[in-house]
């Protein structure tokens, strides 16, 4: 019997990918993830202790890809990440915070942690974030541009106040994915 009412529903997707958030405390990420997958925004600065994700489902080229997107929550000072946040992660996604030249200096520490943890072809991409603050500006959009060509990632500038290309980030990560895992495949 095929349509009794117990019968477990199939799939509602049909990819599931992890992507981490990563990158100094206080640029934005737990922001971004908040606007990304609930569209709110708040001026509080969350310290929250531990690690938690939420999901967004999407549709891309007519496929159901489900995001579990993780957020280090408090725990991204170095060193206290454990190996487990980057296991099993398709896609990581490195956040600077423009109007703070330490977060983007430490861009190259957070790659080496990529390196050191991350399976090897994981897909990544470089955020400069609070694009809506340019009077408080630091770092140019061009240094970040240079930045992730010399990396050989790509590289976009948010808002997650203003929403500005919040969503294109995330989708733009899930579709390299998408790419990657479609390669494996053939
Ligand atoms: P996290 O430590 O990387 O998770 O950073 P949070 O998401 O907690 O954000 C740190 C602070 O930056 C908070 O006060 C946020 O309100 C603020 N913030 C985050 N994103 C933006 C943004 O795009 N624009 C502006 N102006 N402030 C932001
Ligand atoms: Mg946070």
């Amino acid at each position: 019997m095929n349509n009794t009412p117990y019968q477990e529903q199939s799939q509602e997707y049909d990819h599931l990918f992890k992507l981490v958030l990563i990158g100094n405390s206080g640029v934005g990420k737990s922001c971004m993830l908040m606007r990304y997958a609930e569209n709110t925004f708040t001026q509080n600065f969350y310290n929250t202790i531990g690690v938690d994700f939420k999901i967004k489902t999407i549709n891309l080229q007519g496929k159901q890809i489900k995001l579990q997107i993780w957020d280090t929550a408090g725990q991204d000072r170095f060193k206290t990440i454990t190996t487990n946040y980057y296991r099993g992660a398709h896609g990581i996604v490195v956040v600077y915070d423009v109007t703070d030249r330490l977060s983007f200096e430490n861009v190259k520490t957070w790659m080496s942690e990529i390196e050191k943890y991350a399976q090897e072809n994981v897909c990544k991409l470089l955020i400069g974030n609070k694009s809506d603050l340019s009077d408080k500006r630091t770092v140019s959009t061009e240094e970040g541009q240079q930045l992730a060509s010399s990396l050989k990632i790509k590289f976009i500038e948010t808002s997650a106040k203003n929403s500005n290309n919040i969503d294109s980030a995330f989708e733009s990560m899930a579709q390299d994915v998408l790419i990657r895992i479609s390669d494996i495949k053939t």
